[in-house]
């Protein structure tokens, strides 16, 4: 009997839940203090569709430009979607970062709080906002440098009147990343952050254990990009 064709089960968002599950439950937290961003950028609605269909409604993109091409179709025919921003964001594209998207990762410079701040205003939209500190202190990377978060974070508070939920990082490809995630679980805690974006496929458990309450997950759901 020949087969029919089907839509391909999305198998990796199965073992990624399950995988999120039992860090919880070694870290002794909660599933639901563990929110799971399903990074979708390179993927079109085929691929994201059925992810869709099996309950997950929060997506991560790094462009802004590609977001806005493929997201809005599927925002209108699937209620209750949450779009994250987690790659870097010029100011020129702060307008359409704050229409389209529910959160943002990557603050990390005085220009790009200044356009948050007026897009916020005009919009009256509130995405919610974590910074991205550059932990590894890669000159190629972005992200504020750890020595200079604390300052930062109290100018996006008290000149920029930002509202701040949260720290981002992405360690270093070739280091062990608990440290990292360490590091910004620290500078967190003392500016009285409560919310850890960190973690994506290759070490997201690692992340929950030292308090990520945000995970970065794209190749682990949709497969290698
Ligand atoms: C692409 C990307 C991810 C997801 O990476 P995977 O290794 O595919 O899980 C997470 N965070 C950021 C900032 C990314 O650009």
């Amino acid at each position: 009997m020949a087969t029919p064709l089907t839509k391909s089960l999305p198998n990796g968002l199965a073992q990624v839940e399950q995988d999120i599950a039992r860090a919880c439950k070694e870290a002794h937290r909660e599933r639901a203090s563990v929110t799971l961003i399903a990074v979708s950028k390179t993927f079109d609605a085929t691929a994201i569709s059925p992810v869709i269909d099996a309950g997950q409604r929060v997506f991560g993109e790094n462009r802004v430009q590609e977001a806005k091409a493929k997201w809005p179709a599927l925002v209108s025919a699937h209620p209750g979607i949450a779009l994250h921003l987690i790659g870097p964001l010029q100011s020129n594209k702060a307008k359409e970062a704050v229409a389209l998207f529910d959160a943002i990762h990557s603050v990390d410079r005085p220009s790009i709080c200044e356009a948050l701040a007026k897009e916020i205003n005009s919009q009256n939209k509130r995405p919610e906002l974590f910074i991205q500190v550059n932990t590894g202190e890669e000159p190629q990377k972005a992200g504020i440098a750890p020595g200079e978060a604390d300052a930062f974070i109290a100018s996006c508070r008290d000149k920029y009147r930002l509202v701040i939920s949260g720290l981002m990082c992405i360690p270093p490809v070739n280091e062990a990343p608990a440290p990292h995630f360490a590091l910004t679980a620290k500078i967190a805690a003392r500016n009285g952050l409560k919310n850890l974006s960190m973690g994506m496929s290759a070490d997201f458990a690692v992340a929950i254990l030292l308090g990520a309450t945000h995970v970065r997950v794209g190749s682990a759901i949709f497969g290698a990009r």
